[in-house]
């Protein structure tokens, strides 16, 4: 069955058109997320480049036809940009410009010189496939290591199927026949045209994939982490600390919760500022997540109040823990508009036993905080009670 190819064109245009629209319409909502320019660019040109080939007829050859197949090189060049962008990693700008400028060079002069199709498909597909694999190996290996990665990893793997394909035909061209032009409709032509389509439209969803894929992390971080310490809020802190203790309850494994209060916050504050207060959270939860392991549970309570939730812990090594924060924080000086401030903290620490939940938790390490805040502050209580 030969698949018509002029109608391919047309609908590769036509789908092209839409995906081109949906592209910007995402970039004009998310402009920070530079990529989707890139990508909505290269759409847009890809768009205008494929629509030329249907005046390959009626253009001087000369002229349309290295405008077009540099327009479709254009593209991936940016399709890649936008990829290199989305990871963080810096623009290849030379490297992207020579790639353009090669292929569309070969390609007119394969049409100048030399008109001979097989040479510009065979320069092209080289294009094509080296500048889908540098995107599909840009997508695959795109940190940072906690970051969702199943749409780039499923846009990767578009990449290199496209890539595995052109490559193909491009190894099967040579003996599909005599080729007198692009539109010629030899069976290869048309499986190449259907391709194209089904690729153009799989990578722009999955540009869409990962771009929501992104927002959701963002919102996620947004919804579980200060802002201001990187602590999760209060209400993140809650929902796995119970998800914690039900778990310590089931293996029967101590756990310890521990109050942080700074000692007073308030006349700091008030002596050098609200942003100098701020100063010193930030320190002081740098000060507590260098020491903290990966399965502990560090949130801010509320103002200058923190807690933590140490797994598989028991009083005795809370303690220690607690210790070694009280002391690295005393010793450690935040300098702030020329002033040097020093602060302290005390902690309360409650054991949670088998029987125990978050909420008595809680009133226990309040107690022991209490305590300790009572005794001179700057230095850590333990709950009388056996939780
Ligand atoms: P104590 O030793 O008894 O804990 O005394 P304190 O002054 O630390 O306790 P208090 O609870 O009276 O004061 C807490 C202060 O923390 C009051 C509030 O203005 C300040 N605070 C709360 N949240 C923030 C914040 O995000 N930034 C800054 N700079 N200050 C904050
Ligand atoms: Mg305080
Ligand atoms: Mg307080």
């Amino acid at each position: 069955m030969p698949l018509d190819t002029r109608t391919l064109v047309i609908v590769l245009v036509g789908l092209g058109v839409l995906l081109t629209t949906a592209a910007m319409l995402t970039w004009r909502a998310h402009r920070h997320i530079v990529a989707l320019g890139y990508w909505a660019a290269g759409a847009l040109i890809g768009v205008i480049g494929m629509s030329l080939v249907m005046f390959y007829s009626v253009l001087p050859a000369g002229f349309v036809i290295p405008l077009s197949n540099g327009m479709v090189a254009a593209t991936y060049v940016l399709n890649w940009f936008g990829v290199r962008s989305f990871g963080g990693r810096p623009i290849p700008w030379r490297t992207g410009f020579a790639a353009f400028v090669l292929l569309t060079a070969g390609n007119a002069y394969f049409v100048v010189v030399d008109d001979d199709i097989i040479a510009r498909i065979l320069i092209g597909s080289a294009g094509i496939a080296a500048l889908s694999l540098l995107a599909a190996l840009e997508l695959w290996r795109m940190g940072p290591p906690g970051a969702p990665r199943r749409a780039k990893r499923t846009t990767a793997l578009v990449f290199a199927l496209h890539a595995a394909f052109v490559i193909v035909r491009a190894a099967m061209m040579p003996g599909a026949g005599p080729l007198e032009h692009l539109l010629a409709p030899n069976l290869l032509n048309g499986i190449a045209f259907l391709e194209a389509i089904l690729a153009v439209t799989a990578w722009s969803l999955g540009f869409l994939a990962m771009t929501s894929e992104r927002l959701q992390a963002d919102l996620d971080q947004l919804a579980t982490i200060d802002p201001l310490t990187g602590a999760f809020n209060r209400r993140a802190f809650f929902r796995h600390a119970e998800r914690e203790i039900a778990r310590a309850r089931r293996t029967g494994e101590p756990l310890a919760l521990l109050l942080l209060d700074l000692d007073r916050f308030k006349r700091i504050n008030d002596r050098f500022g609200h942003q100098a207060g701020d100063e010193l959270l930030r320190a002081f939860a740098e000060t507590v997540t260098a020491r903290l392991r990966k399965s502990d549970l560090f949130g801010r309570y509320g103002g200058e109040e923190f807690c933590l939730l140490l797994p598989n812990t028991d009083r005795t090594g809370a303690r220690t823990l607690a210790e070694g924060l009280r002391v690295d924080f005393a010793r450690r000086a935040v300098d702030f508009d020329g002033q040097r401030i020093i602060a302290s903290v005390s902690i309360g620490i409650a054991e949670c036993g088998s029987s125990a939940d978050l909420d008595t938790a809680l009133a226990d390490a309040d107690t022991a905080l209490y305590q300790a805040k009572r005794n001179g502050r700057n230095q850590v209580a333990v709950s009388a009670q056996a939780g």
